[in-house]
């Protein structure tokens, strides 16, 4: 027998065993032949989750972890080549079911659009169009003509324009109008939006310089009046639109602004932040000033975002008069900010249905899931729950609970929907497991975790998506402790 120094060391001599009973990287490919052969996985794919596999055990043993010899059987090793070779080939942009009651969610991709949309989407991107080609004149065209029409056509604007987002939307208004000047902002208004978007960092970006005005709780006209002066270049107003100052307050209103505005010769700009075209204080939310009225009451230039309340894709929408628009279309910075052919074919076609305003509570999802009314909500939360009544029972508590559901994406912060949820106590798994183990499957599912519950809001939650939703979570209930 060979002498090995490992002899005196009963533990490092298994150890080597265990190394040397690793399969080779290509008796594993050979063995996984059958099972990708067809599939479509690149072999780069299929090597490198061996590899990787491989490599794992490899650290495992050197841990001095416990191995079975089983275990490292090529047929122990194969599912573990296959899930990680699935974890490969999955994309990582993935669909997801939004079980938070957050409607407006940055997170999981704001707003959810119309098959109107989608669908024009998908002709964009299948096949030429006339993006930057006027089909009348033969000549080149401009891409944001058609979506220009219609945008004032709906708002009452004179001039508009679409970029990236309703952040680039406040840095090219301000770099074309303010910089090298002064920006008198009320100190109410110095937003701080989720993912970093501060309206002071976005305005020193633009090279324009802040001027704050009034206290926090309270601005006067006057304040703004005493701020002007010979570097003046514009006066902005920021929509409150993730926070609400309450108590003793006072904001000075649009129109006071606009007046102030036109005696000094300045212009003024309202960020409206999500920017609304219908009324939805018919659903029980607070009367929030919509994008026409805004354009109404004589504001110079009006900014928003494209996926917020409109329902639409990403884009930031830049409304004002002829000549400041006509300005911001022409800095170079307009060309870095553009959008894309499918955010246009998108944003047309979400446009295009606010033709019919009496329907977009129909037509956009996003608004169709803020004007639900709770009873509806509650019909699909009571199929959720006797689907997995059927299909689960022993392995969790169902029952149903009254929930406050959120508009999200930084607007009407403190308006609650009343909305339904299932709630789930596991009967095998700790509630942070399941909401683990939920985020891991094929189709993940979002929720939350309240009072010691697993909470599924179903005003999130598409009709079409509760079996698929059940089955889900069927299957993750019945997983046993790790
Ligand atoms: C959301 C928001 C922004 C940023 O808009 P994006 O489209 O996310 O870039 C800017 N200002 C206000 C007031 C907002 O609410």
């Amino acid at each position: 027998m060979q002498q090995s120094p490992d002899r005196v060391n009963p533990a490092a001599s298994d150890r080597q065993e265990h190394l040397r009973s690793i399969p080779k990287v290509d008796e594993c490919l050979a063995a996984l032949e059958g099972d990708v052969a067809g599939s479509g996985t690149p072999a780069s794919v299929v090597k490198a989750a061996v590899r990787e596999v491989l490599a794992e055990v490899r650290q495992a043993i050197l841990a001095g972890e416990q191995v079975v010899p089983d275990a490292l059987d090529i047929d122990a090793l194969l599912p573990r080549f296959l899930a990680r070779i699935h974890h490969r080939q999955r994309p990582r942009l993935r669909r997801i079911i939004n079980a938070t009651g957050v409607i407006i969610h940055t997170n999981l991709g704001r707003s959810v659009l119309p098959r109107s949309a989608m669908d024009a989407i998908f002709e964009a991107g299948s096949r030429y169009s006339n993006l930057e080609f006027d089909l009348e004149s033969g000549r080149r065209g401009s891409r944001y003509s058609l979506v220009e029409e219609l945008l004032c056509e709906l708002t009452g604007a004179q001039s508009a324009l679409v970029v990236n987002n309703n952040a680039a939307a406040v840095l090219i208004v301000l770099e074309t109008l303010a910089k090298g000047r002064e920006v008198v902002v009320s100190r109410g208004q110095l937003v701080e939006i989720g993912g970093s978007f501060r309206i002071p960092d976005v305005m020193a970006r633009s090279g324009a310089r802040l001027v704050e005005v009034g206290a926090t709780n309270r601005t006067h006209l006057r304040d703004y009046e005493n701020a002007i002066g010979e570097e003046t270049g514009l006066l902005l107003k920021v929509h409150c639109s993730n926070y609400r100052i309450i108590g003793f307050t006072s904001q000075v209103s649009n129109e006071d602004l606009v007046a102030l505005g036109r005696r000094r010769g300045l212009p003024v700009m309202e960020d409206l932040g999500s920017g609304c075209f219908v009324d939805l204080s018919r659903f029980g939310l607070m009367k929030e000033p919509t994008v026409q009225e805004v354009v109404a009451s004589g504001v110079d230039v009006v900014t928003f975002s494209g996926d917020k309340l409109l329902g639409g894709p990403q884009a930031g929408i830049i409304l004002g008069s002829r000549e400041l628009v006509d300005r911001i279309k022409k800095n170079p910075l307009n060309r870095a900010l553009r959008i894309d052919k499918f955010t246009l074919a998108g944003l047309e076609s979400i446009l295009r249905l606010y033709r019919d305003p009496e329907h977009v509570t129909e037509t956009i999802p996003t608004l169709a899931m803020i004007a639900t009314p709770v009873t509806v909500v509650d019909r699909r939360a009571r199929r959720l729950l006797r689907r997995l009544r059927r299909i689960a029972a022993d392995t969790c508590e169902f029952s149903l609970a009254d929930t406050v559901a959120r508009v999200g994406g930084g607007a009407m912060p403190e308006q609650n929907l009343p909305s339904r949820a299932v709630t789930m106590i596991p009967a095998r798994l700790s509630i942070n497991r399941l909401e683990e183990l939920l985020r891991h499957e094929e189709v993940p599912v979002i929720g939350r975790i309240e009072d010691e519950r697993f909470l599924l809001d179903m005003r999130t939650v598409a009709d079409d998506e509760v079996v698929l939703l059940a089955d889900t979570l069927a299957r993750v209930l019945a997983m046993e402790r790790p």
